[in-house]
């Protein structure tokens, strides 16, 4: 089973199946139930959000001949003729391999057709961010003055890339990451469909790990799916994906809390000896002090974070000995990170040099600190 078959499997059919974006959503069946269609469209936000989904909703419902709820209703001609991939009326254009004027010139002179089938033709083309000047330039004519039956939906990920003057001609919408709790949703649904064994926790999990895109938290879930012959549990979904243990994680950062430096540079190599990334445990780490002060201040910690219970009471633990302070300041430390790996030529040493800082009591001199930690690593060294 390839991720793309769930992905496209499990892709709605019509918008009452579409999973979060409600003010998309919304606006979209209103201008359809209205008849009010714009002649361009401009869908941005992060990839796996659903855009090229509704894009293609839209674009079957605009041209169904009695659509339901201002969704297409998948049974009349046309429907039935939209749903052929080689249609003539639904267009879809990848800008990433067809970003040159030639190809927009071509699309400029197919378009002054008429549709075949239904009201309108549409083109979908995705990740237009990618075209060139030249080829922007002759897309903005046909955007100035678009046939009467043409319908552009440019869909980007990187909209800050696209010139002011498509920017202008388009109505845009915002596509947001989505909830952990709706790619739950989703994901419990798949896992009933396919008689797959799951726990709460395992699936709140690969949430998680999509990181509010719906096709990564998939490619996760098939990962999980193929390595544990349809039972997927928490540990299971660590080990398919090679995530570090949160056990691991947490023993770290009690470490990392009580200024034990030994522990702390064993517990780096070990991980790092099993062929961890440095910047990922950094950012995993950064992650487990996150949520470690989400257990500190929050009565109802659990409900946002959905841990097994065995690694939340190790949290309500560590969380109840140290200070809102002190697990603030490391998560600070540790997520800046992420920018300085970049210009480093030498990581492991930039991590273990935050860590190590952590371990030291703030209220002293920086050269005190310096001092403390010289002395410190002196004493590990063999
Ligand atoms: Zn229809």
């Amino acid at each position: 089973m390839s991720y793309l078959a769930l992905y496209r499997k499990y892709r709605p059919t019509n918008f009452n199946e579409v999973i979060g974006q409600k003010h998309i959503v919304t606006s979209l069946k209103n201008q359809i139930l209205n008849d009010q269609i714009s002649h361009a469209y401009l869908f941005t936000g992060t990839r796996g959000t659903g855009k090229t989904s509704i894009a293609k909703i839209f674009a079957r419902a605009i041209n169904c001949e009695h659509p339901i709820d201002a969704s297409p209703c998948g049974e009349c001609s046309t429907c039935k003729a939209m749903l052929n991939p080689n249609n003539l009326d639904i267009i879809e254009i990848d800008a990433a391999s067809n970003n040159r004027v030639d190809e927009i010139r071509d699309l400029r002179e197919k378009v002054k057709y008429p549709p075949v089938n239904g009201r309108y033709k549409v083109y979908i083309v995705d990740e237009v961010h990618m075209l060139t000047d030249s080829a922007f330039n002759a897309l903005l004519k046909t955007l100035e003055e678009p046939p009467k039956h043409a319908v552009f939906i440019l869909a980007t990920t990187e909209v800050q890339k696209l010139p002011a003057t498509i920017l202008s001609r388009c109505l845009r919408f915002d596509f947001k990451l989505l909830e952990n709790d709706e790619i739950e949703g989703l994901l419990k649904r798949i896992f009933d469909d396919s008689i797959i064994k799951y726990d709460n926790e395992s699936v709140a999990l690969i949430a998680r790990l999509g990181e509010g895109s719906v096709r990564d938290a998939l490619s996760v879930a098939e990962m999980c799916v193929a390595y544990t012959n349809k039972n997927v549990t928490y540990s299971s979904v660590i080990e398919a994906v090679g995530a570090i243990d949160k056990k691991v994680l947490s023993n770290l950062a009690k470490y990392i809390l009580k200024g034990e430096v030994n522990a702390i540079l064993n517990t780096i190599n070990s991980i790092l000896e099993k062929g961890k990334v440095v910047s990922q445990l950094a950012k995993d780490l950064a992650n487990y002090f996150r949520d470690l002060a989400v257990v500190k201040t929050c009565e109802n910690a659990n409900e946002i974070l959905k841990y097994p219970t065995d690694i939340l009471s190790d949290m309500e633990g560590l969380a109840k000995e140290n200070s809102i302070t002190k697990i603030l300041n490391a998560f600070k430390c540790l997520s800046s990170l992420d920018n300085e790996f970049r210009y480093s030529t030498n990581p492991r040493s930039l991590f273990e040099l935050n860590v190590l800082n952590l371990t030291l009591d703030n209220s002293l001199s920086l050269e005190e600190r310096v001092k403390t930690l010289e002395d410190k690593i002196n004493s590990v060294l063999p």
